[in-house]
């Protein structure tokens, strides 16, 4: 048993932010001193205008602070201004991000409106072009960014690996007296891909301030591995993403574990959370789960918390979940109005709790809390507000009671008004 005077205490909190370059993408700030950023991706047809409009103001409301879209041809590079103007109309300012594989060079050149609309270009080196088009291409993309002064993310993904470089390596590899595992030189080929091309990016004359690294794979070991040493090797401004996350809790767990790990540790810029939605899925899980990943972990608040205790033998009846559920959805549908009617309620934690064994513990801990009665207590429900009871609910609209009092509590603390307390049910039920 070690000296326990000895061990040095152990922090609560994560490693310092890695400092990297700030990049302004269309007047959202990635990097440097900007807290970590929420992006997402849309899945319709660009052409689509009246679609891909339709599903960036959702991403944009769910809280995605920046959106991606699909160039991939010459019909969808045409319709990105279309897209741009129509959002603008609508004051959605999200800033557009057009993705581009293959012949990103060439749909730059022929629709110069849409590297205008666009707020930053994303390249994959790995398919910008093959053998000696591959540099030249690149440089077309990289010189019209400079031209558009438009800011580039140079996202490596592992399913499309340059293979000439990768094929270099593994090569070199075998002739080494201490052979590393493919994995391992596979790794390495991703985060060459990433800096050779961000080398060649500032030699064709884009500054560093206008360049985003990201480096993808599907395993979260490697993801972890990979943007661990792409870190400790760059000062780029970093975008963090689970390429092929899947489907549901496989992808929120995986992009949570693999992520989570690295935000710890003060690595990330911006985040993408790729999940595969369920056919007629909402697309806007993956917001959701972003920022509840960086709500949960501390670095920034978003939406006032509702902490649940899961439930037990100890309460049979289902109240307590759905009046958890109730107040989560009630959050989630009026936090656009109330992010401008009450400033700093996402900072608002209310607990909802199934039974007397944590119930009051934990409703204390929280602004505003209940306790639900278990199997075989008294059909009461403490409230408590700031730490102190403030009422006992009782009968068959215990829920709605307490629903009136979220609300009373937020028109109280982030209100510019201030209404008499003696109007919350609390009151009368006390
Ligand atoms: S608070 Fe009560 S009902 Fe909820 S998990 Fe704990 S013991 Fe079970």
């Amino acid at each position: 048993m070690p000296d326990e005077g000895c061990l040095p205490p152990v922090l609560a909190d994560p490693l310092p932010r890695r400092l990297s370059v700030g990049v302004d993408v269309g007047g959202v700030l990635v990097g440097g001193p900007a807290p970590v950023v929420v992006q997402s991706m849309t899945n319709t047809d660009t052409a689509d205008v009246d679609g891909t409009v339709a599903q960036v103001a959702a991403l944009a409301r769910a809280g995605s602070e920046i959106v991606r879209i699909t160039v991939d041809r010459d019909e969808s590079a045409a319709a990105v201004p279309k897209v741009r103007e129509r959002l603008d109309r609508l004051g959605v300012t999200v800033p557009l991000v057009g993705d581009f594989h293959y012949i990103g060079h060439k749909l730059l050149t022929d629709h110069p409106a849409c590297a205008e609309a666009l707020a930053k270009y994303r390249i994959n080196p790995g398919n910008v072009g093959f053998k000696d088009k591959k540099d030249r291409q690149f440089v077309q993309i990289v010189e019209t960014a400079i031209r558009y002064d438009k800011p580039v993310r140079i996202g490596v993904n592992w399913g499309s690996l340059d293979q000439d470089l990768l094929t270099r390596l593994m090569d070199e590899n075998s002739r080494s007296p201490e052979p590393l595992s493919a994995r391992a030189v596979m790794r390495e080929a991703i985060i060459q891909s990433a800096l050779m091309s961000a080398e060649l990016a500032e030699e064709t004359g884009l500054a560093r301030e206008k360049i985003i690294l990201s480096a993808k794979v599907s395993n979260v070991q490697d993801l972890i591995a990979v943007y661990r040493d792409l870190a400790r090797r760059s000062n780029h401004s970093l975008h963090l993403g689970l390429t092929e996350a899947g489907m549901g809790t496989k992808g929120i767990v995986a992009s949570s574990a693999a992520m989570g790990i690295l935000l710890q540790e003060g690595i990330g810029d911006t985040i993408r959370v790729s999940l595969t939605p369920e056919p007629g899925g909402d697309r806007t899980r993956e917001v959701q789960v972003a920022q509840e990943l960086l709500q949960t972990m501390g670095f920034r608040q978003f939406v006032p918390v509702v902490a649940a205790c899961p439930g037990c033998g100890r309460t049979t009846s289902t109240v307590f979940q759905e009046l958890a559920e109730t107040i989560q959805n009630d959050i989630r549908i009026n936090m656009p109005v109330w992010r401008e009617k009450y400033p700093g309620v996402e900072a608002l934690s209310v607990a909802v709790m199934g039974c007397i064994v944590n119930g009051p513990g934990e409703s204390k801990h929280a602004d505003i809390g209940i306790s639900l009665p278990g199997t075989g207590e008294s059909p009461a429900a403490p409230v408590f507000v700031d730490g102190k009871k403030v009422a006992t609910l009782r009968g068959p609209a215990i829920a709605a009671d307490f629903q009136l009092m979220v609300a009373d509590y937020i028109e109280r603390r982030f209100g510019a008004g201030a209404p008499a307390a003696a109007s919350s049910p609390a009151a009368a039920a006390e």
